[in-house]
């Protein structure tokens, strides 16, 4: 028997309603799918029955685990197993596939931000439906005005639709988490390059929840001359009493503008 590794973030699903809500909320499409540790099999065993699959896994000992029981699939090339951590091929501006696909995963928790971030960053990657720790899920669904609303809220919310599955309990797992999880999707917003975000847009929203209790004015004035501060708070007419978590979306790319064209 195999025993699950927690420094791999092993907490395999064994929960049949939550393997169907996952299913069911992917998208039909041509699109490869792509699966980011594969574990048992468990999940990658419905996908493959949805189309042909890549899948990266961590642990050696899971990845001859899977060769076996895939045998055929890898043989018929309905499967791809790569075997090695996901994060040194998946590098920053670089693509995971060549072409467009769909990511779907049970995450392991110690690096699902990071996995999430490249996604949203990976102009192949057009889907995500992930199952993720609640905690961390929560900043991605969170709107305006909810405390939990972050730069992680505004980065995905600008370029994705973003929806909640399904809640999952740790009585869903073996071995059990010590956290209640989620199941979120993401969709793909159809943006020009021009509406997509850049590396200046997240450094800014990085200085405006540097401290989230603090007010926006305050943050900003860190890393801004006061003029520049100013002007935003004029021009865009926001009382300078307000946090960084009660902007909205529009009101961050409002922002931006101003500073990019001060900029140049
Ligand atoms: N998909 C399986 C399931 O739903 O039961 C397993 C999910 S388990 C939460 C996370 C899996 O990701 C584990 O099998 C773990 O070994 C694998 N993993 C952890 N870190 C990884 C990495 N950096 N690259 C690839 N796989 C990784």
């Amino acid at each position: 028997m195999i025993k699950a590794k927690k420094k791999f973030g092993q907490n395999f699903l064994k929960d049949i309603n939550i393997l169907n809500e996952i299913i069911k909320t992917i998208p039909n499409d041509q699109n490869k799918i792509v699966e980011i540790g594969a574990g048992l099999g468990d999940l990658t065993v419905h996908l493959l029955q949805i189309g042909d699959v890549v899948a990266f896994e961590i642990d050696e000992e899971l990845c001859s685990f899977l060769s076996n029981r895939f045998k055929n699939e890898i043989l018929n090339n309905k499967l791809k197993l790569i075997c090695g951590n996901v994060l040194d091929i998946w590098k920053k501006d670089q693509p995971l596939l060549e072409n467009n696909y769909k990511l779907i995963a049970n995450l392991p928790y110690y690096i699902a931000t990071k996995i999430i971030m490249n996604g949203l960053e990976d102009k192949f990657c057009k889907n995500m439906v992930l199952m993720i720790q609640k905690e961390v899920g929560n900043k991605f669904l969170a709107k305006s005005g909810l405390s939990d609303f972050s730069s992680l809220s505004i980065i995905a919310q600008s370029v994705c639709d973003i929806d909640f599955v399904v809640d999952v309990p740790p009585t869903s797992f073996e071995p059990q988490p010590k956290v209640n999880s989620v199941v979120i999707s993401f969709d793909k917003l159809n943006l020009t390059d021009e509406q997509n975000i850049d590396q200046n847009f997240k450094e800014m929203l990085n200085f405006a929840f540097l401290q989230p209790r603090q007010t926006l004015y305050k943050n900003l004035s860190k890393v801004l001359s006061q003029n520049l501060v100013t002007e935003i708070f004029d021009t865009l007419q926001f009382n300078r009493s307000i946090r960084p978590h009660q902007l909205d979306i529009k009101d961050y790319h409002q922002i931006y503008k101003i500073l990019k064209r001060h900029k140049s």
